[in-house]
């Protein structure tokens, strides 16, 4: 009897001319999200995902496969030849390990890919039912409402099992396009990325620092967070930026109390030519109404204008605390509450302005060379594949 973990995905996955596409990124992700904890063999059939494990290993490795996507249930499945005889024992095998505490009720819920096996669904149901009864003084049956399934997938060979876990819902990542994330030190954009994944996006982030100004540990802050959101969104790429020249030519030559305005204009247009570059189709922010002096409707509008393409923000209409909730959830609070200083905070005027007008900013934008200042910035870029 082998023990494995057997993962089927949700039901979008299955349709469409992408299927292949999505089952072969899936199968990626999960494969980096397990690779610490080992396990020997993956292969697919009829639609699901199989990897053979060491059972004691089975808590670890669904805590991680959790994180993906698109998964409809984890099962913790036993593999043995298909006769009735093997069945029914690893049948009795899960209920002896997991069930022997006290009494429960149970029904057995057969799909019979393999057509040619002898007994078809409802007949193995009720004799391996009648197996378990007599074996078991614990059990009866309830058809309606079980404490327990006893699943029986007959294929190649006969998978049996009693112990599923809900998968996170979301759609598998890459089947609603590629964006960039802007990826701050702080609670709210990981959250932003997270939940763009969640819905299939497939994520990936540039990161803008002013080294010497902030320190390296603020940049790497933001690599190790882009790690930690790598559980949820899969592989992808970090891009990071140095703004400490734009941030000096703003402070000389503009109204400093416009400089959140000014650099996160800088921040747009940088991504631009990266979504160009790489054909990502929509940048995503971790902005929430109201929350800062930048991110009051004014701010958002005079910013957004810098932008080329759609700019999604998840969190625009969540509560502070809600969003901290999700940091918590998914791991990345304690990473992004370590304090560093970032760009904004170390440039931060004392008095922004919290309704500037785009006439205005235009204005003082002219004041620098807003083309050499991108290009120069975007030659100090570094690529992390994460
Ligand atoms: P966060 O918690 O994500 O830092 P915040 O509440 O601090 O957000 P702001 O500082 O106004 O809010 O930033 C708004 C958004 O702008 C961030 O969520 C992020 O998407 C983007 N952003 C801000 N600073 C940077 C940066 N240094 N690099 C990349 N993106 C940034
Ligand atoms: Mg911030």
């Amino acid at each position: 009897m082998e023990s494995l973990l057997a993962i089927s995905f949700g039901e979008l996955f299955l349709k469409g001319a992408n299927r292949k596409y999505f089952f072969d990124n899936a199968r990626k992700h999960i494969l980096a999200n397990i690779k610490n904890i080992g396990y020997e063999d993956t292969y697919v059939e009829s639609a699901k995902l199989y990897i053979k494990a060491d059972e004691n290993k089975f808590d670890a490795l669904v805590k991680e496969i959790e994180k993906v996507f698109g998964i409809a249930y984890i099962d913790e499945v036993y593999k043995v030849n298909k006769n009735i005889d093997d069945i029914f024992q690893a049948a009795k095998y899960t209920i002896n390990k997991d069930y022997k505490d006290k009494n429960y009720t149970f029904k057995v819920e057969t799909t019979r890919v393999d057509k040619s096996f002898e007994y078809d669904s409802p007949k193995l149901n009720a004799h391996l039912g009648d197996l378990l009864l007599d074996e078991f003084k614990n059990l009866s049956v309830d058809i309606h409402n079980p404490d327990i399934k006893v699943y029986v997938d007959i294929k190649n060979n006969a998978y049996v099992y009693t112990k599923r876990h809900k998968g996170l819902g979301g759609l598998p990542i890459g089947s609603s396009g590629e964006g960039l994330l802007l990826l701050s030190g702080g609670i709210d954009s990981p959250v932003a990325g997270f939940m763009m994944a969640k819905r299939g996006m497939m994520v990936n982030a540039v990161h803008f620092h002013s080294y010497p100004f902030t320190s390296k540990q603020a940049h790497q802050k933001a690599e190790d967070l882009a790690r930690l959101m790598s559980q949820y969104t899969g592989p992808l790429k970090v891009f990071s930026i140095n703004l400490a020249n734009i941030y000096k030519e703003i402070a000389t030559n503009c109204d400093r109390r416009e400089t959140t305005i000014l650099s996160r204009r800088f921040m747009m247009r940088i991504s631009n030519k990266l979504a160009d570059k790489y054909g990502f189709k929509a940048f995503i922010t971790g902005e929430s109404l109201g929350q800062v002096a930048s991110q009051t409707l004014e701010s958002i509008s005079v910013i957004e204008d810098s932008a080329n393409y759609p700019i999604l923000r998840p969190l625009i209409g969540l509560d502070k605390q809600d969003i901290i909730n999700t940091a918590i959830d998914i791991g990345t609070y304690d990473k992004s509450i370590e304090a560093y200083d970032d760009c904004c905070s170390i440039f931060a005027p004392d008095k922004p302005v919290t309704k500037p007008k785009l006439k205005y900013i235009e204005r003082s934008e002219e004041n620098l060379n807003i083309e050499r200042l991108v290009d120069e910035a975007l030659e100090t870029i570094e690529i992390i594949e994460i």
